[in-house]
This record gives structure tokens, sequence and C-alpha cells, in this order.
């Protein structure tokens, strides 16, 4: 199921960029603008569910924390379990975690450890609203397939093409971004 070229411009022009946002040199794509427009979040997430509907899915993760907007709204749609993926020290049961590097230091993500445990060898889709150096996205699909899981397709409204998150990600996943930002 492939996004049309009415649906792709509804989302796109959803979307505000915020120059030198959190810091100078960044384009800030900003979903707030989606999410409060009704009709290019219904276009949106009808998309999903028609693209997702035939993966046979167990379950939905979405990254802390715009991918728990799309992710949860999704996992209600297809009748499937929604997990968190959290950043350090914010799940209060035994977590399993894994470490990225950011531009200055590492940032780590993690998950409870019997998230997909009630379904074994469980088919999982990973959300998220934005891929960029895929670091996050990478460490997350990780996690999911340490559970003993498996991440079937990672999910993106936005892919930033000009950096190679994608590339990396896909070594691990299958990668679907609805909108390339080049
Ligand atoms: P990365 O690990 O570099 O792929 O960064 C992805 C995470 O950072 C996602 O959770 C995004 O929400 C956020 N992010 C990175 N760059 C941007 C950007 N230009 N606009 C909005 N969010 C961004």
């Amino acid at each position: 199921m492939v996004l049309s070229n009415t649906e792709r411009k509804i989302i796109e022009d959803s979307i505000r960029d915020i120059k030198d946002f959190p810091k100078p040199g960044i384009v800030f794509k900003d979903i707030t603008t989606l999410l409060n427009n009704k009709e290019a979040y219904g276009v949106l997430m009808n998309h999903l569910y028609q693209r997702y509907k035939e993966y046979n899915l167990d379950y939905i993760a979405g990254i802390d924390a715009r991918g728990f907007i799309f992710g949860a709204a999704l996992a209600q749609m297809l009748g499937l379990g929604f997990v968190p993926i959290r950043k350090k020290g914010k799940l209060p049961y035994t977590t399993i975690s894994e470490k990225y590097s950011l531009e200055y230091g590492i940032d780590e993500v993690e998950v409870h450890i019997d998230a997909f445990g009630n379904i074994p060898n469980a088919k999982v889709l990973m959300i998220d609203d934005l891929i960029a150096t895929g670091g996050t996205a990478n460490a997350a699909a990780t996690l999911i397939n340490q559970t003993g899981a498996t991440c079937v397709e990672a999910c993106f409204i936005i892919g930033l093409g000009f950096l190679d998150g994608q590339t990396k990600l896909k070594e691990t996943t299958e990668v679907y971004s609805l909108i390339e930002v080049n």
C-alpha cells in the first residue's frame, strides 16, 4: 500500500518547519500542526491502517515520545497491543537497554523484558515521527529483537534523506518513511 500524491501533499503541507530549533542550523520538523489538523491526522492514520492491516502484526512499538502518539492510535485501529520504548530511567519493571551515540555523548533506550511476552516470536512494527541519523531507531530495533520478538518494519512519518540513518537501519529491519526530505 503506497501513499497517493494527494495524501502525501495533505500530510506534507501540515508539517511545520521551525528553523534553528533546538539549535542553530537544525530545521525542526514540527508534527503538532499535523496532529491538530483533523484531515491530515486522519489521512495519515488511515494510510497506516490500510498498509499494516495486511502485515499480520502482533504488537506496535512506539519510540519515546512522539512515536507513542502514532503508535498507540495505530495499535487501537489494528486491534493490537502497544509497547513503549522509553528513554533510560522511565520504565518501572525489569528492562533491557541499548546505548547509542549522539553528536555529543551517549543516550540509552529501554524496554520491559516481558513487553512482548505473551506471544512467542512476536511480529512487531516499530514507529517514530522522524528518522535522522538513525541512532535512536537502530537501538530500538535491536532492543525489540533482543527480547525474542522480531522487528518486521520500522515506520517513520518523515525520513531525512540527506543523512544515512535509513540505509544503516535497513541492515536490521525493513524501513518505510512516508515523506522523504532531501
Ligand atoms: P536520530 O536518532 O538522529 O535518528 O534522531 C531521531 C529522533 O530525534 C526522533 O525521535 C525525532 O523525533 C528527533 N529528531 C531528530 N531530528 C529532528 C528534526 N530535524 N526535526 C524533528 N525531530 C527530530
